[in-house]
């Protein structure tokens, strides 16, 4: 973690070939979060402030998974997993790497690390993170000031329907709504069809989107398969021949 996050502070490249074939890991938000991928599991720790005490949250919830993330910060307590544990301990290791006196020192200077500097807003940011051995991409989302583990899964349609498997994005937060329908989940979907969109307009129909890794699988489309995006070249032409006819 350590390194990932001196990576990701000091804007240096990432060395290729650094995937482990089972652990993921991958800092997002310029350090402000890590999202840790574990075979096809995926989660979200992060480093924030609560009454001026430093507060480890993971969105596993820790052991007991019993008290919510914002009971927990609210009480100024880390959860007692081992993602947060990892971190904390990276966050001593940057302290050393970067030669500061402290973490409050670190912090001043990585303002990105703590979470409690950044404006809990409403809007929902994505961050396609890495991706898990099966390539299926693994994201982190930030919504409200606090962030989500979601994960690509295939999902099988509903009884009735034609039973085929599509993939979807799932999310990891530790509340009982439906994890495949939550807005975390949502966003992540739009966010890939969006991928999709881009590419089909830059590349023409059918071409793949490209994250930052080529071999990535994103959410299907949503519903019905959505009208082909045409280039602007191939929309200029249609146009014309509407034009033509009348
Ligand atoms: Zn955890
Ligand atoms: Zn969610």
């Amino acid at each position: 973690m350590a390194i990932e996050l001196v990576v990701v502070l000091s804007n240096s490249q990432r060395s290729p070939g650094s995937l482990s074939p089972i652990y993921r890991l991958a800092a997002v938000g310029g350090g402000a979060a890590i999202v840790l991928g574990e075979a096809e599991k995926v989660v979200v720790t992060r480093m924030t402030r609560s009454r001026g005490k430093a507060v480890f949250l993971c969105s596993c919830g820790g052991r007991g998974r019993a008290v919510s993330l914002e009971v927990r910060q609210w009480l100024s307590i880390s959860t007692n997993c081992f993602h947060a544990r990892a971190l904390r301990k990276a966050f001593e290791l940057l302290v050393a790497h970067f030669r500061k006196v402290s973490v409050d020192a670190l912090l001043q200077r990585y303002t990105a690390l703590d979470n409690s500097r950044t404006l809990a807003t409403a809007e929902k940011q994505v961050f396609y993170a890495t991706k898990s051995h099966k390539k299926r991409s693994l994201f982190a989302v930030l919504c409200a000031g606090t962030w989500s583990s979601v994960g690509i899964r295939p999902r099988f349609g509903k009884k009735g329907t034609k039973r085929r498997q599509i993939m979807r994005a799932s999310c990891t937060r530790l509340s009982f709504i439906d994890h495949w329908m939550c807005k975390h989940a949502k966003a992540v979907n739009y966010w890939c069809a969006e991928a999709r969109q881009a590419a089909e307009v830059a590349g023409g129909v059918g071409a793949p989107a490209m994250v930052e890794e080529a071999d990535v699988i994103l959410a299907d489309p949503l519903g019905r398969r959505r009208q082909p995006v045409r280039s602007p070249a191939a929309q200029a032409a249609a146009q014309a021949e509407t034009d033509a006819r009348f």
